[in-house]
């Protein structure tokens, strides 16, 4: 059977696609949609799960699909509680306002994880100014760009050549040089695109 990768098998063992190996996970490649159940010996075949069992898949599906850690995720979850309206709808806001998030809607990374990558080696601006924090929070007005100098690299040519041919969500607006981008307003619970129920994950985290 042909090793499809760690990555891969994240998907299968949460059961949905968390689109984590860029361009691939759109094709006739991807492993979720050859192969849907769980990976391992117990893959197949498996009892009903237990509430329990559904919303921690839910919290770990998500935290993967962001690439984000457990603390990480706790910590977004507690602002969450605090933040007014739906728990859960702001949890997945808040990560879907990090900096290689954003990277990546706007198509200068072909996935999260390489969006945090190129975030880290501090390839980006906002507002004028050096970040190279992944978890960097957007907030809606925020213009990110790529710096001057990187632009004329050949990983930052391939990128805009093939991120400009992808549609950015309405939230956020790409610049007709593609090199900058800019947060329109936070997004709404129907822009956002990651497989999960988040009142599971509020559940999980409320007991
Ligand atoms: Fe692999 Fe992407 Fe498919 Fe997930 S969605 S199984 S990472 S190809």
């Amino acid at each position: 059977m042909r090793y499809t990768g760690a990555k891969c098998k994240l998907c299968r063992r949460e059961g949905t696609k968390l689109f984590l190996k860029g361009d691939r996970c759109y094709t006739g490649k991807c492993a979720i949609d050859r192969r849907s159940y769980a990976p391992g010996q117990h893959g197949q075949g498996r009892k009903k799960p237990s509430e329990y069992s559904t919303q921690m898949r839910a919290k770990q599906a998500a935290k993967r699909y962001y690439g984000v850690s457990e603390s990480q995720f706790h910590k977004y979850y507690v602002m969450a509680t605090k933040a007014g309206g739906k728990t859960g709808e702001s949890l997945l806001r808040l990560c879907e306002q990090r900096l290689d998030n954003v990277v990546h809607l706007l198509g200068w990374g072909v996935s999260r994880s390489q969006a945090r990558q190129l975030v880290n080696h501090g390839h980006f601006l906002v507002n004028g100014k050096k970040v190279d924090i992944p978890s960097y929070l957007l907030a809606a007005g925020d213009v990110i760009s790529i710096k001057e100098k990187s632009r004329e690299s050949e990983v930052f040519k391939q990128a805009l050549e093939a991120g400009s041919a992808r549609p950015v969500p309405a939230w956020l607006e790409r610049g007709a040089q593609a090199a900058e981008g800019r947060v329109l307003a936070l997004p709404t619970r129907d822009q956002i695109h990651v497989p999960v129920e988040e009142h599971l994950i509020v559940e999980f985290y409320s007991k």
